[in-house]
């Protein structure tokens, strides 16, 4: 079985609880007007890993970090390789944090959804909106976006508890990349 990613960060602190491997799945049918990631809509795009292999990358960094963090491009439309992954690195002690544009609502009676929900212990739903954009809250953009905490490994507390981080970082290629979430026009105004 494959994955399609557009990218990883195998340790970073800005994308969920504690420090994690965050990776950002290739392929999006939703097609929001604020998306930030066009380019990782095409289901073409990206890099296609078997899961096995990228199982056992995630597994190399198994100690230095918390859990993974699934963001997107949509994981939900590659939800077969996803619940693979997010299975096996349960297995490993490692938490499970994933980002839909899908409301949990409309998902919860999808058999599939069912199953990859008992290995998530925070799922955050719903689609950046540019005109509910609050950044009060951690790792989202809008105040439509949703926190459901499936597991008794987190709860509600890690809201206070976290604030929205960016972190910047340079490619050997001398690409800037930032992540994380916040103001990013305000900071790239700024490093400008
Ligand atoms: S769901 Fe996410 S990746 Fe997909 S279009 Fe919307 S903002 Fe972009």
């Amino acid at each position: 079985m494959d994955i399609r990613i557009n990218s990883y960060i195998p340790v970073t602190k800005v994308e969920g609880v504690g420090t994690r491997f965050a990776i950002w799945v290739q392929g999006c049918s939703i097609r929001c007007d604020d998306c930030a990631n066009k380019h990782m809509w095409n289901f073409n795009g990206g890099n296609l890993y078997k899961v096995n292999d990228f199982i056992n990358i995630i597994k190399s960094y198994k100690d230095k970090i918390e859990g993974i963090t699934f963001l997107g491009g949509e994981p939900l439309n590659q939800i077969i390789p996803v619940i693979e992954i997010c299975k096996a690195v349960q297995k490993f002690g490692l938490s499970v944090i994933l980002f839909t544009g899908y409301e949990y609502e409309n998902q919860k009676d999808n058999k599939n959804f069912q199953e990859l929900i008992k290995y998530v212990d925070i799922l955050i739903d719903g689609k950046y909106e540019r005109d509910k954009t609050d950044f009060s809250r951690p790792w989202v953009g809008s105040s439509n976006q949703n926190y459901y905490f499936l597991s008794d490994r987190y709860n509600q507390s890690v809201i206070s508890e976290y604030k929205n981080k960016i972190e910047i970082r340079i490619n050997p290629n001398n690409k800037i990349v930032l992540t994380g979430m916040g103001n990013f026009n305000e900071l790239k105004e700024i490093m400008r």
